[in-house]
């Protein structure tokens, strides 16, 4: 077939089954690569389209594609959804009974299924194996494929498994791995623990114009909230909080000032929370109030607003729970209560985990801490952490709003690129600080650190200047996270280009909340 066949073939599909009238960003150049047998590694934002890109050349291809989710609710949505436009997709999981697997098994070994959706931990049962073994399988597709690693937010140890069996399964069976959130290092890691270091990567921008990002210190909660909702009366809105007591406890406080609101956890009966969500979706009530447990696979698109009442633990999470918002396109608000304490108690949350569980939390949390103190642009924050540079601010979330007190910082970067150069490119944020500062510290010691020329060289400047100044560097690409090790930090080409011919550079400084008053009317 040439070319514009298979496009017009695919264009077919895509009107015929779908309904759509045209691919959206890298949909086709995705599925043609699938098509291809090539192995395919996508990073798209939430609601960007990634089920199409599986479940198109599903249906074109010969055989079944098995799709791999670790979402079992959403498999059924998703299945039936599939079901009501004619095709034949099944599932396998844990919900189904014995006489409703073996249909599904009947109808797999007849070839007759185009897409299987299995979640990781049916997928390894051996008997699920050996069906599988005799069918004829079309390609495997590998969805929120971040949870494969443990340094991603939402670490599933039997998604770990997922290569040996695909092996066992077919000679060569491609892949595509898809995913909303992949920091850097998650993407090498899930490239590397798929052995699909040779995929092609197809990375969507994540920025997202219409969405306005805003950290407010968390002073009077409810006070604030209901400020906020009031402004936004009759708008459709998410509230996010930690705790199922929280949620009740804010979906209540709503309820008593006349806003529809209702809660929305996993502690919930099963047939009331679906209720509530039903209830969100057809707007009889304008509020959900809920946890985290609440927004998968929900497409709603006229979302005007997404609080975090509580500080979420990772960014991972934040951008994914604030991407339900304005998915339409229209201006949405992404506002997040910030208070230190809700740092503090997360912190002791983690306190009984596992060692390197424990690390990586807290590593996630500081990251959450520094995004909210900054007063760098908000999405360009959040690209950068997600691997993408914007060059350039939104122009519209709080921070581009409000002028913040600028600093010549020239003299500070050449010293923090100096200092990270001078001890080797082997060290972390926190070691830098302490050489520059002068700090009369152990482990500075230890290594000599104090006879470096840098050393004490910044004692005139606190802590927190110097962090400053360092993730900001960051943000303008000098300096970049060692991608084996992320608590290591190294100087970029394009740092050393700076340190050649270095030229005057305005930092912000940070916000200080403990002296900002919350807004009165
Ligand atoms: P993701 O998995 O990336 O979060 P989905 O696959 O759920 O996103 O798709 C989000 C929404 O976009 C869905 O409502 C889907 O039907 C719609 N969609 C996907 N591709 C297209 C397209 N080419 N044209 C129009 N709508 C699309
Ligand atoms: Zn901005």
């Amino acid at each position: 077939m040439v070319r514009t066949e298979i496009d017009d073939s695919l264009r077919l599909k895509l009107k015929e089954v779908f309904g759509y009238n045209q691919f959206r960003g890298e949909q086709e150049n995705i599925i043609r690569n699938i098509l291809a047998g090539r192995n395919t590694f996508v990073i798209m934002p939430t609601g960007a389209g990634k089920s199409l890109c599986y479940q198109l050349p599903a249906l074109v291809k010969d055989g079944t594609a098995i799709v791999i989710s670790p979402l079992i609710a959403l498999m059924k949505n998703q299945v039936d959804q599939l079901n009501a436009v004619g095709i034949n997709a099944q599932f396998l999981n844990s919900t189904l009974s014995k006489s409703e697997a073996n249909k599904v098994k009947k109808q797999l070994l007849a070839g007759e299924v185009k897409l299987l959706y299995v979640a990781p931990e049916s997928l390894t049962k051996e008997e699920n194996i050996d069906l599988l073994q005799s069918c004829h399988l079309s390609f495997a597709a590998i969805d929120e494929a971040h949870c494969i690693s443990e340094w991603g937010h939402d670490f599933r140890p039997e998604y770990r498994r997922i290569r040996s069996i695909v092996e066992q399964l077919g000679d060569g069976l491609p892949i595509i791995a898809l995913t909303a959130t992949a920091t850097p290092k998650v993407r090498a890691d899930i490239q590397k623990n798929l052995s699909m270091e040779d995929a092609d990567v197809f990375l969507s921008s994540f920025f997202r114009e219409n969405l306005y990002y805003e950290v407010r210190p968390k002073v009077n909660p409810q006070k604030q909230l209901i400020k906020f909702i009031k402004q936004h009366k009759g708008q459709s809105g998410i509230i996010y909080c930690l705790s199922r007591k929280k949620v009740e406890e804010i979906a209540e406080f709503l309820r008593v000032n006349d806003v529809k609101a209702l809660p929305y956890h996993a502690g919930m009966d099963a047939s009331i929370r679906m209720n509530n969500q039903d209830g969100f979706l057809n707007e009889d009530v304008d509020v959900i109030v809920a946890t985290i447990a609440f927004g998968m696979g929900i497409d709603k698109p006229d979302v005007r607003f997404v609080i975090h009442y509580d500080v979420p633990k990772s960014l991972e999470g934040y951008y994914q729970e604030t991407g339900r918002a304005g998915r339409d396109g229209i201006e949405s608000q992404c506002l997040m209560f910030f208070s230190p304490k809700d740092i503090q108690k997360l912190e002791k949350f983690n306190k009984d985990k596992p060692v390197t569980e424990r690390d990586n939390a807290r590593l996630l949390l500081q990251e959450m801490s520094y995004y909210s103190n900054s007063s760098v642009c908000r999405p360009r924050q959040l690209l950068h952490y997600f691997g993408e540079n914007m060059g350039k601010n939104c122009g519209h979330c709080d921070n581009c709003r409000r002028k913040h007190e600028e600093f010549e910082g020239k003299d500070a970067v050449l010293l923090s690129l100096k200092a990270i150069l001078q001890t080797g490119q082997r060290f972390g944020i926190e070691h830098i600080i302490n050489v520059i500062m002068g700090i009369d510290d152990q482990y500075v010691n230890s290594y000599n650190h104090n006879s470096l020329e840098v050393y004490g060289k910044g004692s005139n400047e606190d802590k927190a200047y110097w962090e400053t100044v360092i993730r900001q560097a960051m943000i303008l690409n000098f300096i970049q996270k060692d991608t084996d090790n992320i608590k290591i930090l190294k100087v970029t080409d394009e740092g050393l280009d700076y340190m050649d011919s270095p030229s005057a550079v305005m930092l912000t400084k940070d916000h200080d909340y403990s002296n900002e008053q919350v807004e009165e009317n």
